[in-house]
């Protein structure tokens, strides 16, 4: 077996030194750009095998391979895929032999391939019930909001949306409800406005789900993110999702639990927008809300239906990042690369404060 594979290896890497010919293709220089694109509308799929020159039948079954073969095989092929621009997206921690059969398999599946650009190769399609991943492996079921996961079992880094977030927030709700939190004293005043606007965002996040723009293909999925991605227009939350800023109470108008469910619904619209915020590991649930609900008409995202957008408030400066002392951005500072000495704090820089009501 080991002959065979180093054979089987020297295949892959000769493959990925001869890469099929730039497509002919009129562009004008300004176009050349868009170079990636314009092939990926132009260019007829073909079984991958054949853009390499390499059949899925010459590789062996992952049950006849060690696990150091394992780990090789799959750092070649992931080597070969990415020399023809194809990016695999697999869960983290994935076991060689599952990584090696899911690549694998996919050899015979028709592509399109660009000379320009990254094809994103996504083998789940957000569906726990139709994973090819084991369970415990793929992220996918935290998209069903599993009420019963424990929030430590998360590694908020891995999250690709805010399910982490989410999952916080259930927590604390369910333990404020079995009394094991305390809770401010209940604000009433807002009470039937907050139900409504609770309602008015799952409203909005169903309605977005629904949306039937976006291509089941995940080819022609990855395409449509590179052209949102050339194309498609900054925008502020507000504009994206046609909610005003100004339906937003402000924090102190609402009791705890008030104010993580808003949140909570919130955090939910930006998952169906494909939008990941980033918060501070410490920053309480009220700050989150609010600098959310702050930046809601000031902070600029792209919509990107398929490969979607960070969102981060943190400017880098903790004179102007908003998440103040909860923020790390302010650790850097200690480094002064230069001989002057740090301003002296003084009581009239305070205008530069950020206005956090709490
Ligand atoms: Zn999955
Ligand atoms: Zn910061």
């Amino acid at each position: 077996m080991k002959t065979y594979i180093s054979h089987l290896i020297e295949d892959m890497q000769q493959a990925a030194k001869s890469l099929p010919a730039k497509p002919y293709l009129e562009l004008s220089e300004d176009d050349e750009c868009l170079r990636g694109v314009i092939e990926y509308e132009s260019i007829e799929p073909k079984p991958m095998q054949e853009w390499f020159g390499i059949e899925k039948a010459n590789f062996p079954p992952a049950e006849k391979l060690s696990n150091d073969e394992l780990k090789l095989m799959v750092k070649e092929i992931i080597k070969l895929w990415k020399a023809y621009n194809f990016d695999p997206v697999l869960p983290k921690n994935l076991p060689a032999r599952i990584t090696y059969q899911t690549l694998v398999n996919y050899f015979d599946k028709p592509v399109i391939w660009v000379s320009e650009g990254i094809i994103g190769v996504e083998f789940c399609e957000y569906d726990p019930q139709n994973c090819p991943f084991p369970s415990e492996y793929c992220m996918c079921k935290d998209f069903e909001n599993d009420f019963n996961t424990d929030a430590d079992d998360f590694e908020p880094g891995l999250c690709i949306d805010n399910s982490y977030e989410i999952t916080i927030l259930d927590k604390e709700l369910s333990e404020i409800a079995e009394n094991k939190l305390p809770e401010a004293p209940i604000v009433n005043k807002l009470e039937k406005y907050v139900n409504q606007l609770i309602g008015d965002l799952n409203f909005a996040v169903e309605k977005r789900k629904n949306q039937p723009n976006i291509p089941d293909n995940i080819e022609i999925r990855s395409a449509n993110s590179l052209i949102d991605l050339i194309k498609g227009p900054f925008k502020t939350l507000e504009d994206l999702t046609g909610i005003s800023q100004s339906v937003f109470p402000d924090h102190i108008d609402m009791n705890g639990i008030q104010t993580r469910e808003v949140l909570k619904v919130l955090l939910k619209l930006l998952d169906v927008y494909k939008l990941k915020i980033y918060y501070p590991k410490e920053l309480p649930f009220e700050f989150k809300y609010q600098t959310l609900a702050d930046e809601w008409n000031e902070c600029y995202v792209k919509d990107l239906p398929d490969s979607g957008d960070d969102i981060d408030f943190c400017t880098g400066e903790p004179q102007t990042c908003p998440f103040g002392e909860y923020c790390d951005c302010g650790d850097n500072d200690f480094d002064f690369s230069d001989d002057e000495p740090p301003e002296p704090d003084t009581e009239n820089n305070s205008e530069k404060d950020i206005d956090m009501p709490f």
